[in-house]
């Protein structure tokens, strides 16, 4: 029997590929999904998954994570009522966000000084902060399992892509374009324009007594009880900038990923402790992950530029002459959805949204987001010699 071509295979099912898959899908197009671990078996299977706004004075960053925010708890609260819970975030100064920061928004929230959060339960320790109401926590396996409901899925370890008469060959598989969202792995197509590095993190969930009424965040997150009686604590942050780390596989399989598993729980349950008293604390699960960031800590979205190539063509480009983005080198018909860092689930509905239309309508990508923009930014710094 002749296998079936798609029109869009997505390589990782994390939350970025299973929300790129869902607005494809959505669109009538045929769509499979591949991933080596399951679906959200990287990252997104750790996440928190905290949905909550990015305070102060107005920028293009936090503008665009705030607009994201509004669309993606909109989108979930459609898709799957039942997987967010949507009860706000209480934010608590610390070393990032003074309370100049917390004010000094556009977003609506509302001071809770010691005695008002005391009235609302002893528990609280004492401390004041700013609700802001359009937060929430979300269950991120239910959600990406859900996304991805009506498209094919592959339990795959896809190492190398073959390219003949306009379609991929993958194995059996066979698709007229392709989506790179792998997250911190080993990417199959080169990029050299720009780096992944992961953030590691760990975080918990917890079963406690204590009724919490919304999002707890200071340094870490603590969320309100979920649907399913948890709590999810978290996470923390590991940077590992000065080695190039290439992931093949999730950190709790990984021979490279320093374990201090014991210290890090304790610190989560320190932190916690320092705002709230949380009784008949057990303990119940922990997960490990990394996050996949850039340095400009914008995510990156599109066509992937074929860099020598494109370089090799207008080598001019290096002094400085404008080239346009349509002249450019590209791999056909791959587009690549990365580095959403550790708002993945905030900015990835929004995110896939925009992919999709401009893949299907061409409509343009915001420049902060685009491939082309670090194309251009690293092809202007190259020295070398044509
Ligand atoms: C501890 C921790 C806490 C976090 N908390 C939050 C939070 O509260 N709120 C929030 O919004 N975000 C949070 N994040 C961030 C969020 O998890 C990520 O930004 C998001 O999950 C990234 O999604 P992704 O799809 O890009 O990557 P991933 O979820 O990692 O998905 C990539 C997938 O690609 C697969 N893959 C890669 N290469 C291949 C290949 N060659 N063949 C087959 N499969 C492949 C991998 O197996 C993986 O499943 C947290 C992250 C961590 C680590």
């Amino acid at each position: 029997m002749a296998s079936k071509i798609y029109d869009f295979l997505v390589i990782g099912a994390g939350s970025a590929g299973c929300s790129t898959a869902f607005f494809l899908q959505k669109s009538a197009k045929k769509v499979a999904i591949i991933d080596r671990e399951g679906i959200a078996g990287g990252a997104s299977g750790v996440a928190g998954a905290f949905l909550s706004p990015l305070p102060g004075k107005k920028n293009n960053y936090n503008t665009f994570v705030n607009k994201a925010l509004n669309f993606s708890i909109d989108f979930y609260e459609k898709l799957i009522p039942d997987s967010i819970s949507k009860k706000g975030v209480l934010r608590v100064t610390n070393d990032n966000f003074s309370k100049e920061k917390l004010e000094n928004n556009d977003i609506e929230y509302e001071y809770f000084d010691s005695n008002k959060l005391q009235n609302i339960s002893t528990n609280f320790k004492e401390i004041d902060g700013y609700f802001y109401k359009d937060a929430a926590v979300i269950e991120p396996l239910s959600i990406c399992n859900k996304l991805v409901e009506k498209c094919d899925f592959y339990k795959m370890d896809i190492n190398e892509l073959v390219f003949k008469d306009g379609i991929y060959y993958i194995q059996d598989i066979k698709a007229k374009n392709i989506i790179l969202a792998q997250g911190v792995s080993k990417s199959i197509i080169k990029h050299p324009y720009f780096d992944i590095s992961p953030i590691f993190g760990l975080r918990i969930d917890v079963k406690t007594s204590t009724r919490i009424p919304f999002n707890i965040h200071k340094s870490i997150s603590i969320s309100t009880n979920k649907n399913d009686g948890t709590v999810a604590i978290g996470a923390t942050h590991e940077r590992h900038d000065s080695i190039q780390l290439e992931c093949i596989t999730t950190c709790d399989k990984c021979v490279s990923y320093v374990d201090h598993e014991k210290e890090q729980v304790d610190y989560l349950l320190e932190k916690a402790k320092e705002l709230i008293d949380l009784e008949d604390l057990k303990v119940i699960k922990i997960y490990k992950g990394a996050r996949a960031t850039i340095k400009s800590y914008f995510p990156v979205l599109g066509k992937i530029v074929d860099y020598n190539s494109s370089l090799k063509k207008y080598p001019s480009i290096k002094n400085g002459t404008k080239i346009s983005q349509e002249m450019l080198d590209y791999y056909p018909n791959m587009y690549i959805i990365n580095a959403l860092g550790s708002r993945g689930f905030v900015l990835a509905p929004y995110l896939a949204k925009i992919l999709s239309e401009h893949i299907l309508n061409e409509t343009p990508i915001p420049k902060d987001i685009s491939t082309q923009k670090l194309f251009y930014k690293k092809a202007r710094k190259d020295k070398s010699q044509p």
